[in-house]
């Protein structure tokens, strides 16, 4: 059944600064599409260096002249829990928004777009228990600490989650007091400036959060040099992520970084095939592969190999790639043509160096949607570890299937990757479930479970994964910054000099 779509996208979205949609300081805009059709969908503002000046300006004015900064927990848990209130309301028409100019399927936009109210309802509540503490200090003396607000937060991020990632960004940074410029990436603009719209009507003071649109490589970059800015949280590739660490050096801002991945996903000869094999098909094919913590190299005892590939491909073989807007839609568009492209290439070379496409490997023709950006869930075999295919993040939705011989030998192979997002098992043996959980070096693992993500779980990588927790009560420590108070309550005068 495919949805109608009854919401009005607008012909152009201005930028949000300092309370207020205002165009680019330019004038220019610059075109978003819908990757379902490959047709314009709308006109955004294309933000420049001035633009990002009066927005780190205006959250710079916020946090140092207003009341923000100081406003008590229980007033600014009030303010995020209005902000979930009115994303309540307006669920339908964000979905839409989000599946026209994602590609993905209705049902992943609505899981995606619940996480992220639901985020700011964790946030809300989690905020009241983020204090400080009093600490253990020799008579005479006494100590407090406090959580303070770490200032101006650049958080800028990516297209695979539009809406779900600016909630990871702005709800916990709101939630501490910070002051926001978010820069969405210029795929997918447009759901972050409903959220803005959204944080405005429900109260957040002008300055507090600002939206900035444009190319990453000018205004994004600029934005992280900006000397006016106290911290970074920046969620995308793992170069990108390079390059924004040494420039945020300079003013040694504050740096948090979610970045690629290539995870392992690992069936034992013990495990329920079956579940084990819909839990492998969801974890690399949902969102149409791209997702951070895709589950891409899927690693099966070489006993049950055999077996769970002929079930995994009978499977993959029934998944509708199509129409994001039918609700019997497994698999949604790919981004965009460059992305279809490096997909593509990803796959070719893979088949030249040697690898077996065991189904799919090609771009489908979809009917009424010969436009669109379309890639078959693809399975390859006759994959080692060390190619090519197998240790960089492809981000669509391709997976390598690989045999292992003993536990020993698969965690070695897990953990041989630059990469240290997540990892799952598979087994019936609880205690080499979790055996083989503290043995791969990622920071969430699954056992027996196709999720990843649920609000109040820590989300961030190890090694080049990245570095800092979202999500999660943590996240809280992020955006602040940890003030000892130490004062002297003794009866007599102190005189350490003794003069
Ligand atoms: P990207 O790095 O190309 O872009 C991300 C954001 O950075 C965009 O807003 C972009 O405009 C901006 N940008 C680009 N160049 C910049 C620069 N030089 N300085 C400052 N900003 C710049 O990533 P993408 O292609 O949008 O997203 C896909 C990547 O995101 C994948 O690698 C994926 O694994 C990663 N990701 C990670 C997580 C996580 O939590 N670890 C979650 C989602 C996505």
């Amino acid at each position: 059944m495919t949805t109608q779509t009854t919401v009005h996208v607008k012909e152009m979205y201005p930028m949000f600064i300092n309370g207020q949609f205002v165009t680019s300081e330019s004038g220019e805009t610059f075109t978003v599409y819908n990757p379902a059709t490959g047709q314009p969908l709308t006109q955004v503002a294309k933000g420049t260096k001035a633009d990002v000046d009066a927005a780190v300006a205006a959250a710079r004015k916020a946090f140092d002249h207003s009341r923000w900064p100081s406003m008590p927990f229980s007033k600014r848990a009030r303010l995020l829990n209005k902000i979930a209130g009115i994303m309540r309301k307006r669920f339908d028409e964000l979905v839409q928004i989000e599946v026209l100019n994602t590609g993905k399927t209705i049902g992943t936009a609505q899981g995606q777009v619940m996480q992220a109210i639901e985020d700011f309802e964790f946030f809300a509540g989690a905020i009241v228990a983020h204090t400080g503490e009093t600490k253990p200090v020799p008579p005479g003396f006494f100590n407090y600490t406090q959580k303070e607000p770490v200032g101006v937060c650049a958080q800028i991020i990516p297209w695979n989650y539009p809406f779900m990632m600016a909630a990871w960004k702005v709800a916990p940074a709101l939630a501490a007091g910070c002051t926001i410029v978010l820069k969405p990436a210029s795929l997918t603009p447009l759901t972050a400036l409903v959220m803005a719209e959204i944080c405005h009507e429900a109260g957040v003071p002008e300055g507090v959060l600002n939206v900035i649109t444009g190319p990453g490589g000018e205004i994004g970059s600029y934005l992280v040099e900006h000397p006016d800015v106290d911290k970074v949280a920046f969620t995308g590739e793992t170069l990108t992520g390079k390059d924004i660490m040494a420039k945020a050096s300079d003013t040694l801002k504050r740096v948090t970084l979610e970045l690629g991945g290539k995870s392992a996903n690992i069936v034992f000869e013990d495990a329920d095939l079956e579940a084990a094999v819909n839990g492998s098909l969801f974890g690399i094919y949902y969102n149409t592969g791209q997702s951070c913590e895709a589950r891409s190299r899927l690693f099966v005892h070489e006993s049950v190999y055999d077996q769970f590939l002929n079930l995994f491909i009978e499977k993959a073989k029934k998944l509708k790639v199509g129409d994001p807007f039918s609700t019997d839609t497994h698999v949604g568009a790919v981004i965009s043509r460059g992305q279809l492209e490096t997909i593509d290439s990803y796959v070719q070379e893979a088949v030249q160096e040697g690898a077996e496409i065991a189904f799919g490997g090609y771009s489908p023709t979809i009917e009424g949607f010969e436009n669109g950006h379309w890639y078959m869930p693809t399975v390859l075999t006759h994959v080692t570890n060390d190619m090519k295919v197998a240790q960089e993040e492809i981000f669509g939705p391709v997976v390598v299937i690989m045999p292992f011989k003993d536990e020993k030998e698969v965690i070695q192979l897990a953990n041989d990757t630059k990469y240290g997002l997540a990892g799952a098992v598979w087994t019936k043996d609880h205690a080499r479930a979790h055996r083989v959980a503290s043995g791969i070096r990622a920071g969430i693992i699954m056992v027996n479970c196709p999720f990843s993500v649920f609000p109040g779980l820590p989300f961030g990588g190890y090694k080049q994964s990245g570095f800092g927790r979202e999500l999660a009560l943590e996240t809280l420590d992020l955006y602040s910054e940890t003030k000892s108070v130490l004062s002297y309550v003794g009866p007599k005068p102190l005189n350490p000099f003794g003069v």
